[in-house]
């Protein structure tokens, strides 16, 4: 035994002792006396959940909200935005990497053991920021597992479109670990997809695209995803990311696209806190919330799980890298029961990037979120900032919250 992890409360409310060993869960056992030989962490009797994790970042956009601002507050106006700040040479390269270090830290002390990155390929910029991301990820050898997906910028379809399919080319032979992109920015939706999927299959490697993140309900590139990959039998994973329309659609279309997805196989991502910053704000009444169709994906049998998407930046000004608040907005505006939400940004969000699940158990990673809190609905109420975090049975982030009354006289 490495290490023993004594007096965690599971969720069932059962203190326990957990012993760890190479890096998984040897053995959960009633809570006693730890042996005097042995490398003890106290729990305190908190909580111990599986780690969380972030199935959708953007490092390389995080933490930029007061050196690009997003007049208008939609997507548009945050691309025009952030492309105009590229080109008037805001950004540089050690900028970009300190501060998605800076992310990377929010998250790990959150207790994010898992992320999965888009970070931007081609326009003027080439693999600029994929080259910053894996400096940045390499601070973090050991501490966090995170992933980059090659956001190919549009087109890449058609004549105009050769230089960003170069460009990500050249992001996968420099190690870009998924290929994404959004297809409703290309001329032709399909074709997008379809180089997605063939440069994929060429470097085997998966995909992970932004489909429909949009409220036109004509608008459903989600289906062609779901239909190339069966039609190819594609065997790398596949995620959709955001599915907005899929929201805006009647029951019966919801169930039917549901189906089509949960056959291809694919991973739906919603993502609360960009979808309710920037959807909606051109529908005063009755303002749509963004979020896809989780009822009709869950009866269908669709893996769902959920990330933050952006935080303080173009597409998001606030968010706090914690998945605990992406978990409290599918509880609030998702409707999810607290216990769901909470798989959502840890054990399916993990399967969702790929990664195995966590129980607390024998043989299970000791990839663990130890968190002051009674249940898994009150972490996500409180998102107290007493934690521990483990990965891989070392212990990687604390954080001890204080609060205080004071009674003057
Ligand atoms: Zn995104």
């Amino acid at each position: 035994m490495d290490r023993l992890l004594h007096n965690g409360r599971l969720a069932d409310g059962n203190l326990v002792d957990i012993e760890i060993t190479d890096g998984l869960i040897n053995a959960v056992r009633d809570a006693s006396a730890a042996p005097a030989d042995t490398v003890v962490d106290d729990l305190r009797g908190w909580l111990v959940l599986p780690a969380l994790a972030e199935p959708h970042a953007h490092l390389d956009k995080a933490l930029t909200a007061e050196l690009v601002p997003n007049p208008r507050g939609d997507l548009d106006s945050g691309y025009e935005a952030w492309t105009t700040a590229m080109q008037a040479g805001k950004f540089t390269h050690q900028g970009m990497v300190a501060r998605a270090i800076q992310a990377i830290e929010l998250l790990l002390v959150h207790g994010v053991t898992a992320i999965r990155s888009h970070v931007n390929v081609g326009g003027d910029f080439g693999i600029g920021n994929v080259l910053a991301m894996q400096e940045a990820r390499a601070h973090f050898a050991g501490l966090v597992d995170i992933q980059l997906v090659a956001l190919t910028l549009t087109p890449t379809t058609g004549t105009a479109g050769s230089a960003n399919r170069a460009a990500l080319a050249e992001a996968i032979e420099a190690g870009a670990d998924l290929v994404g992109g959004s297809p409703n920015f290309d001329p032709d939706p399909a074709g997008f997809i379809r180089n997605a999927l063939d440069a994929a299959t060429d470097a085997g490697i998966g995909v992970d695209l932004h489909i429909d993140e949009t409220l036109d309900p004509s608008s459903l590139d989600v289906r062609e995803l779901a239909r190339q990959v069966i039609e190819r039998c594609f065997e790398h994973g596949v995620a959709a990311s955001h599915c907005v329309s899929l929201g805006m659609q009647t029951p019966q279309t919801q169930s039917e696209v549901a189906s089509e997805i949960a056959e291809a196989g694919i991973t739906v991502f919603p993502l609360p806190q960009t979808n309710l910053y920037l959807q909606g704000r051109d529908h005063p009444s009755g303002t749509p919330r963004g979020l896809t169709a989780l009822r009709a994906l869950r009866d269908a049998g669709v893996a769902v799980a959920a990330g933050a998407d952006n935080v303080q930046d173009i597409y998001n000004e606030v968010g706090r890298s914690d998945p605990l608040e992406t978990a409290a907005l599918l509880v609030m505006a998702g409707h999810q029961f607290p216990d769901d939400a909470y798989r959502m940004v840890s054990n399916d969000a993990r399967e969702g990037i790929g990664l195995p699940r966590i129980d607390i158990a024998a043989g299970a990673p000791a990839d663990l979120l130890v968190i002051d809190a009674a249940s898994r609905r009150e972490a996500i109420a409180d998102a107290p900032m007493s934690r521990r975090v483990y990965h891989r049975g070392k212990l990687v982030a604390s954080a001890d919250q204080r609060t205080q009354v004071l009674r003057p006289d």
